[in-house]
């Protein structure tokens, strides 16, 4: 099997082109052809000698991911769906905006977080994917729509790992292809256009902030550990109190001043008065530091068997208003591509079902008990 030279970030390039003998500054421009420029073919990279090209055909390529399907969704978003193998399909989300282009990227395929609210992890965890699987979303996206669009500067301005999976449960993948979305020899994004959201792996934030510190968005969705531990089962693991140390402790390493929660609307679940002010009180404590910290309210996707509904309109504004008022800057995320099933929480790229249908429709019930 040919090496996918998809699954370095330019130190492990280097390293694997000294190996063969060849120099740093011959990997670096192999790099860029693959990176910058968005180029596959060996022959094409002009620059490099015959004798390295000639190499390259023999040992290496650089292996993008079949697309088994593509959606255009009215507003835009655009959906691709992946073959990753052995009946595994993951999807990547294009969100086109007036000053930004946005990939939302997945890192699993499937989750084995398990939110009962997510078609993602009612599927089940299959495997984690590989450096090289996860920046084949972003070189393939970037190559795709440039050619379409007919130009030659970068159509994606932004990354957000909240597609398919838990990236911080996929680590050793994932910081490579982060690094070499923030490369200058890349992708060249900047660290507050990278964003890693997490339901939170509490050591691996702490290990994020010190290799690859990037933007933090956390998947909160509760205000106290008793419905959070139903909701994100991984809070048994790693309660609140944690959890929320971890960001304060990351946010003297982000590249923002702020920890973004994500908290997905459900209707009677998580959405009272009473709860917005416990969370309040959660991140704005009488006797202690306030943790600096927007929200991201995130109206709930129904998709098929979640037996879960999403919070009317007038309840997200009076939620968000109790946050605002409180001096907390909130936001509701528009929901994107929802007409294709793009949208957050509807990603569900598996071709077969391989979980207990049985134990999850009891999981989802426990939630309305
Ligand atoms: N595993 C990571 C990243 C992927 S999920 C995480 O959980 O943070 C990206 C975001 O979509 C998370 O905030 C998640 O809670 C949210 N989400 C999942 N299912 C959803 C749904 N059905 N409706 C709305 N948001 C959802
Ligand atoms: Fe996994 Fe995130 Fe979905 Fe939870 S919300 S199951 S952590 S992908």
């Amino acid at each position: 099997m040919k090496t996918n030279l998809l699954d370095f970030d330019l130190d492990g390039l280097v390293t694997w082109c000294q190996a063969q003998g060849e120099k740093k500054f011959r990997a670096v421009q192999l790099f860029r052809w693959i990176h910058h420029k968005g180029v596959s073919d060996f022959s094409q990279m002009t620059d490099l000698a015959q004798s390295l090209r000639l190499m390259l055909h023999d040992k290496a390529e650089v292996r993008a991911l079949s697309v088994v399907s593509r959606h255009n969704s009215a507003d835009g978003t655009i959906k691709w769906m992946f073959d990753v193998g052995q009946g595994n399909a993951i999807e990547t989300v294009f969100i086109p905006e007036t000053d930004r282009g946005t990939l939302c990227i997945s890192s699993q395929a499937g989750c084995a977080v398990a939110c009962p609210f997510c078609s993602t992890g009612a599927q089940g965890f299959s495997r984690n994917l590989t450096t090289a699987e996860i920046l084949a979303q972003l070189w393939f996206a970037e190559t795709t729509l440039r050619r379409e669009l007919g130009i030659d500067e970068r159509v994606i301005s932004n990354v957000v790992m909240m597609g398919m999976g838990e990236p911080l449960q996929n680590y050793a993948a994932l910081v490579p292809a982060l690094k070499t979305m923030l490369d200058d020899h890349g992708y060249g994004m900047s660290r507050r256009r990278v964003t890693v959201s997490t339901s939170g792996v509490v050591p691996m934030i702490e290990r994020l902030s010190q290799d690859c510190p990037v933007a933090l968005a956390v998947s909160l969705h509760a205000p106290d550990d008793t419905l959070r531990d139903r909701l994100v089962p991984l809070n048994q693991k790693y309660p609140l109190v944690e959890l929320l140390n971890a960001c304060r402790d990351y946010l003297a390493y982000a590249p923002r001043d702020f920890i973004t929660f994500e908290y997905c609307m459900l209707d009677g679940v998580n959405d009272s008065d009473a709860q917005a002010r416990a969370l309040i009180a959660m991140v704005r404590p009488l006797h202690g530091e306030a943790l600096p910290c927007k929200f991201n309210l995130i109206p709930f996707n129904p998709f098929p068997a979640s037996g879960l509904l999403r919070s009317p309109p007038e309840r997200i504004k009076a939620f968000a208003a109790l946050l605002s008022e409180a001096g907390i800057v909130t936001t509701v995320r528009k929901t994107r591509g929802d007409d294709i099933a793009a949208a957050c929480g509807q990603l569900a790229g598996d071709i077969q079902d391989r979980t207990d249908v049985a134990g999850r429709r009891a999981k989802t019930i426990r939630i309305h008990a």
